[in-house]
Order: C-alpha cells, then structure tokens, then sequence
C-alpha cells in the first residue's frame, strides 16, 4: 500500500472538507445506533462533495487557461467587461465558475471560449454526464418515477421536469449527428476494396406500435374540436449484419451478433429502407456476395425490400410461418391441445423441410372438412399465406449456409425498445 500522503501536499481548499469527514464519521462511531446503511450513506454524501470541489476547482482552472479567441475563426475576442458566472447542474449537484467572454468582430458574435472549451452548450445547464444520466433513467422509466429513483441511485435529487428536459435533448442531439454520420459514410467503392472475402449480408426488418406524446397542451383543444388524433405510431425497424459476426452459443445454440448496424424511426417506410440502405452500404453491401432478408409476411416489408434490394434472397421468420399452422391446430382441437399437438407435428416438419406444397396440399384437402367455421378460417388464412410465401420459405438452405431461419434479432431490438416506451405514463 502507498503510504498516505503528507498534509502540505494536499491542496488547502480541501482541508476543511477533510475536517468535516473526520467529524462525521467520529460521530457515527460514537453512535452505537450506526448501521452499515448509515455509513454508506453519510459517507457517500461526503464523497459527493469531494467530487463537487474537484469538479468546480478543475473547471476554474480550464476557464482561466483558455484563450480569448472565437472557436469558429480563431480570430481575438474583443473583451466584454467583467468575467461572468456559468452556473452548472452536475451529478455532484450545482456548481459554478467564472470565465471570461468577449464578441468576435468577424463573425459578429459574443463568445465564451471556455463554454465552448469544456463541451458546455449555452443552452443547457445540465452537465453532459447528467444529462446522460437523465435520458437513461428516463428511458427506463417514466420521468416521475425517474425522480424519485434518481435520489436512490445517484445520491441527488432530480427533478422530473429537467429530466424530461435532458433526455429530450440527447435525443435531439442524436437526431442532428445522424445526417452529419451518414455523409461521412465511406462511398461504396472504397469499402468494395477492403472487403475481398465474399460474405453474407443479413437484413432483419420488423414493425412496431409505439405511443408518443405529440400535440403537448393541445390535446383538450383538440378534442374539443373534435379532431382525430392518435398517439400510437408505427415504429419501422431494420438490422443489418454479417452472417460472419453470427455466433451461436450453449445448449439452446443462442444466436448473438458481434457486431451490427439497427434502425428505427416512425417517419416511414421509405425513410427507414433509405436509412437501411445507407446501414448496408456501410456493411458492405456494395461486395457483398448474398444478401438475405428475414421477415415475417408483412406485404409492405417484401414490397420495399423488392425496390431497395431487388438482388436479395428472402426468407419468411419461421417462427411465423409455424404460427399460421398453430392456428388452425388450436381452432380445430383447442388451444394448447394433445390432439393438435399430434395433427402438427408432420406438418410443421414439412414446412421446416421445404415442403410447403405439400403442407398447402393437406390444408386444402382439409379445409372443407374442418369445423368450426374460425377453424376453416384459419387454414384458409395458412394456405394463403403460404401460397403467398412459397419462395420465402425455404429452410434447408438456410441451415445449410449456417443462417438465421428467424428473424430474432431484429425482434430482440423490437423488445428492448417496446419495454423502454410501452410502460404506463411512457412515452
Ligand atoms: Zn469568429
């Protein structure tokens, strides 16, 4: 162990925090009530302030250090008066230093170096880390419930305004980054080049209802009016992979991806194949040797994969192929029934073999025979289906390649997006 260091070296500003902390902690000891709890606790909260102190000291000094001169020219700022104070909400609480600012001639501007130095935006007042940390509690729960957790977990109190605030603001950020991301996208041709190997591209597209909060203290008015409105969107979501950074793990043989591009956005289905597209390319779609797209029977989704990725070879998620024959099993026997389990085994076989003309054969011969009428349904809705899908359903091929015959992964993104926004009060 280091020894501990010598008193002159530590710098005066922390010597009555030090004091303090001595203080606090003999009277726990003398407390015979003192519970771990406490302890933590109170010396949690003392750390706080230490991490408070350094924070402001480290940010006074940048302050101090940085030149007078405009961020976006260079050139000299002509001085503004007295330096000014720049109040901050940290995850340590609020804090404060001073710096100086001035107006750039050339751009006709009033600049504050050091805001700019330090990555403070002149609108927020809300440090980066709390800021990060407040669009992950709220993401997770709503922003009133954030509140109170953020007191447990964080050892401060934030309100649920400024949190809503925040996180709406790392999302506006990331809406403004994500066009500059796309620019820089290496042009297709130079990734052609370093990617020799033939591989496989796997394109995952699903779709989703999600609530959001539009129409903000519009809504009375608006009801009032007797205008429609609806706070439930569809979410359009793609992922795109190398069949390569595919591994399957354990016993189950759990499929997990190293390494993959996803998107979602509620502006449409053109938008999202756009974005898509630009994700492939950055994944090498360009050289790549095979590209597959995995889906459920969304006519939409093979209408917009036919125009984006007409070379594409198409695959339906096989857990939704089997669905359509679970039905007409559950609706002829009973749900869940032994009966309908025996009836479904040979024919879910046929289909993970290949042989959909087959299975389509039995349900048409079935079909007139079978009651009651939602039973009927249900095998006339599989044989149209399949009918529909018969090239998409090919899954010898697929386990031949080593590729996915379900589309799980985009719908493990789909789950993780659903469990952050379809919660009470979220949005
Ligand atoms: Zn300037």
């Amino acid at each position: 162990m280091s020894p501990p260091p010598k008193p002159e070296r530590i710098p005066e500003e922390f010597l009555p925090w030090i004091d303090q902390l001595a203080l606090r902690l003999e009277a726990l000891r003398q407390d015979p009530a003192t519970t771990a709890g406490h302890l933590e606790e109170r010396i949690r909260q003392s750390c706080l302030e230490l991490h408070r102190l350094l924070l402001e000291g480290e940010m006074q000094l940048r302050a101090d250090s940085v030149e007078l001169v405009c961020e976006k020219c260079g050139h000299p700022l002509v001085k503004g008066g007295r330096a000014r104070t720049k109040f901050i909400r940290t995850m340590a609480g609020e804090m404060h230093f001073s710096r100086g600012f001035g107006t750039c001639r050339a751009c006709d501007a009033i600049r504050f170096p050091a805001d700019h130095s330090l990555g403070l935006s002149k609108d927020s007042i809300a440090s980066p880390l709390l800021q990060e940390v407040s669009a992950l509690l709220v993401s997770l729960k709503p922003a009133e419930h954030a509140a109170t957790a953020s007191q447990r977990v964080c050892g401060i109190p934030l309100n649920h305004a400024s949190l809503s605030r925040d996180a709406r603001r790392q999302g506006e950020r990331a809406l403004e980054i994500r066009p500059e991301l796309d620019r820089r996208r290496p042009a297709a041709s130079t990734l052609g080049q370093t990617q020799p190997k033939p591989f496989t591209l796997v394109i995952q597209i699903d779709a989703m209802n999600l609530r959001e909060r539009d129409f903000w203290n519009e809504t009375e008015a608006k009801r009032r009016r007797g205008e429609e409105f609806t706070r439930w969107h569809w979410t359009y979501t793609a992922t795109c992979f190398r069949l390569e950074q595919r591994c399957v793990q354990g016993k189950k043989q759990r499929a997990f991806i190293t390494e993959r591009s996803y998107i979602a956005t509620m502006e449409g289905v053109e938008p999202m194949m756009k974005e898509l597209h630009a994700e492939a390319l950055r994944r090498g779609l360009a050289s790549a040797e095979r590209v597959l797209v995995l889906a459920d029977g969304a006519v939409w989704i093979w209408n917009a994969v036919g125009d984006r990725f007409p070379e594409a070879v198409q695959r339906l998620d096989l857990y939704h192929a089997k669905s359509y024959l679970w039905a007409v099993a559950n609706e002829t026997f009973g749900a869940g029934s032994k009966e309908g389990r025996k009836w479904l085994k040979p024919l879910l076989k046929k289909l993970r073999a290949d042989k959909a003309p087959d299975v389509i054969q039995t349900l048409q011969e079935l079909a007139p025979k079978l009651t009651p009428a939602d039973a009927k349904e249900a095998a006339r809705r599989a044989i149209e289906y399949y009918s529909n899908n018969e090239k998409r359903l090919k899954y010898v091929e697929g386990e031949r390649r080593n590729e996915p015959v379900g589309s799980g992964a985009i719908e493990s993104t789909c789950r993780q997006l659903q469990c952050r926004m379809k919660r009470c009060g979220q949005f």
